[in-house]
């Protein structure tokens, strides 16, 4: 019982937790994979914003730049009063100079907000006369260059940060792939194996069910002495060949044959000797059969039955038989017809239809064979020998004795 359940849960049970692995192992792949790509995506954003920061500071060299950090609103508004009051005092100057002032601008950070503001003073009469303009907005300047400083370092920084980040994470990346592949890799061909192994044993086993099948039926439908088949197959045999006849509307044939006085043969030359005799008649009555549908069995003890489907000389061959096995011969000196084994034999032929019996048929064989036994033996007997009748007729109903 243990054995069975251990039979039908083993290899169900190692290709269902080989699938869970897999499953699993690239499922988690899936979710490393997905997990570094949101990762990666969140560094190029900032990323972007530091490049943006740090081009900016570069773009603003020689121009002076603003900067207010914090996401505070009043630092906010501070920044933007401060940038008005800047371009009216700008403005006061009545000069040409383009000029130009950044709002604030929202980073990917929420945390981060920058306001910008850029005076272009390239021009070196407004440059030497900033002191109006610084003076009025020392404090603001200061701020701004202070900022301006610090935003390029964090900026710098930041890329810095951010490039050593990717790195390692797409080593990483590429070290899970790795694993990922060589454990679904694994996976892939233990099942491949397990599954042609379990393939190969089922198909092993089927075969040797066949061949088990296939012996024990040679086995149950062979005579063990003689190897012909055995009474058993012959039923089953005389059945199917007896329906194809009537399918086909031919003749079947059958004769049942009986080596004479062959129980004075066992008390004279032994058992052993008889089993050989019979062994060799056997084998002498298969060598008589000339066409493959013709088959031997070996209907009783000393007894052979020949079936001979679609065929017209039956008698003939009956004749056949009976002088080969007594050309063999094989010494027999308490018969008191040959000096060597002979047989007589029973022979029928008829064409049959649904309305005709096969017992009856078989009955009429064996009446034949008696009538060949009591007439001297080492004959050939028919249904045609009978006194009564010359027409072989096989009715569903049969009256006579043996004789
Ligand atoms: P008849 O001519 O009337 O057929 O006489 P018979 O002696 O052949 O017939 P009977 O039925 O009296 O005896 C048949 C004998 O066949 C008896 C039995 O010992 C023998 N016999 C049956 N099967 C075997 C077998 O397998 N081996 C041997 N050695 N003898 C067997
Ligand atoms: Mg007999
Ligand atoms: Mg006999």
């Amino acid at each position: 019982m243990t054995a069975m359940i251990k039979n039908l849960l083993t290899w169900p049970l190692i290709i269902f937790l080989l699938l869970l692995t897999l499953i699993l192992s690239s499922y988690y792949g899936a979710y490393q994979l997905s997990r570094s790509i949101t990762n990666s995506n969140k560094h190029l954003e900032t990323i972007t914003l530091a490049n943006d920061i740090s081009s900016f500071v570069k773009r603003a060299e020689g121009h002076l730049f603003l900067y207010l950090t914090l996401g505070n609103k009043s630092d906010r508004d501070k920044f933007f009063s401060r940038i008005d009051s800047l371009k009216i005092n700008l403005s006061k100057l009545k000069t040409n100079n383009k000029f130009d002032v950044y709002s604030s601008r929202e980073a990917a950070n929420e945390m981060l907000y920058l306001g910008m503001g850029l005076i272009d003073y390239k021009d070196k009469s407004i440059s030497n006369n900033s002191d109006f303009l610084f003076e009025s907005h020392k404090e603001n300047l200061i701020l701004f260059h202070r900022l301006s400083s610090e935003i390029r370092v964090a900026g710098v920084d930041l890329i810095n940060q951010t490039t050593t980040h990717l790195n390692k994470s797409s080593e990483a990346i590429l070290e899970q792939s790795k694993i990922i592949y060589i454990l679904l890799l694994l996976s892939g061909v233990t099942c491949l194996l397990l599954i042609v192994l379990q393939i190969k044993k089922r198909t092993d086993d089927l075969e040797y069910s066949k061949k088990l099948a296939y012996d024990l039926d040679k086995i149950s439908n062979t005579d063990e002495l003689t190897k012909i088949g055995n009474r058993r197959s012959f039923n089953s045999v005389f059945v199917t060949e007896w329906q194809r006849a009537i399918r086909n509307k031919k003749s079947i044939a059958l004769m049942i044959i009986d080596i004479d006085f062959f129980k004075f043969f066992n008390d004279t030359y032994g058992h052993i000797e008889g089993d050989k005799c019979l062994t060799t008649v056997a084998q002498t009555l298969r060598s008589c059969m000339k066409r493959p549908a013709d088959s031997i069995w070996r209907y009783g003890g000393e007894e052979f039955a020949i079936i001979l489907p679609d065929t017209d000389n039956a008698y003939n061959l009956a004749e056949i038989c009976r002088k080969a096995i007594e050309n063999l011969q094989i010494p027999h000196r308490s018969s008191t017809v040959s000096k060597v084994v002979t047989i007589s034999i029973g022979v029928c032929i008829c064409t049959p239809d649904q309305e005709t019996n096969s017992i009856s048929f078989i009955i009429n064989v064996d009446k034949a064979l008696y009538r060949a036994k009591n007439s001297g033996r080492n004959r050939v007997c028919s249904d045609n020998d009978k006194d009564d009748t010359d027409v072989v007729v096989i009715s569903t109903t049969n009256n006579d004795t043996r004789q």
